[in-house]
């Protein structure tokens, strides 16, 4: 399997835990606002191959305490199975990023016990979930399968939505907080422009309207909070 890209250390992308960072090519989304648009078409050059990876895991037992997986969307395909299941005989715990459009995968990790903690993007309501993924029309029910999924609490897991001024607003928050409500935790982040963001125009919302946004979403999951 390709891996298309390696951050040897990260205290940010696995809760609680020192971990590396490996990113996957290929997505099944178009999200205008993607920070690794140069994943999503599954061109990007490959950085390493599977094998290296795993001999790079071998050297840091016990200096790393986790993988995180993210993309690109890991779960577009089954060898991310196979990897995850490689990564943990070396005994590191795994952290996965999805979009939760392959609920038959996500379920098939979680009941062979291969991911300790899923964050997974809830992009927008229901209404505009098309749109924020910048898609003509979609078939929203894998996500809701997703989200019902580990909604079971199997798994750890976080939900968490990347805000725009121009995609989100108070109605937003208040129907995804009906999607999700009673989830054990919920983050809304602030979006941050980059040059790699492949659509222009994108404006993160100012702080009092997050705090706005905030307030709706405790209402349904109290343990709500605003990250970045
Ligand atoms: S789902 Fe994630 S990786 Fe895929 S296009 Fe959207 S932001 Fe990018």
């Amino acid at each position: 399997m390709k891996i298309h890209g390696l951050q040897k250390m990260t205290l940010l992308d696995f809760p609680g835990k020192v971990a590396c960072t490996v990113f996957l090519g290929g997505c099944d989304m178009r999200c205008p606002f993607c920070h690794n648009a140069e994943l999503i078409d599954g061109t990007a050059p490959a950085v390493m191959e599977e094998e290296e990876l795993l001999a790079f895991l071998k050297k840091r037992t016990g200096l790393l305490e986790g993988v995180a997986i993210t993309g690109g969307e890991p779960l577009l395909r089954d060898d991310t199975i196979t990897l995850m299941e490689r990564i943990r005989e070396l005994g590191y715990p795994v952290k996965l990023d999805t979009n939760g459009t392959h609920p038959e995968r996500l379920r098939k990790i979680i009941d062979g016990g291969l991911v300790s903690y899923v964050a997974m993007d809830i992009k927008n309501s229901p209404e505009r979930y098309a749109e924020t993924c910048g898609l003509r029309e979609m078939d929203l029910a894998p996500v809701r399968e997703s989200v019902s999924l580990l909604m079971e609490g199997r798994t750890d897991y976080e939900f968490r939505t990347t805000t725009m001024d121009e995609l989100h607003d108070a109605e937003s928050f208040r129907k995804i907080g009906e999607w999700i409500r009673g989830a054990k935790r919920y983050y809304l982040q602030k979006f941050t422009d980059r040059d790699t963001v492949p659509f222009e125009g994108f404006h993160a919302p100012a702080e009092d309207e997050m705090q706005q946004y905030l307030a709706i979403a405790r209402k349904y999951v109290p343990e709500a909070e605003i990250r970045g």
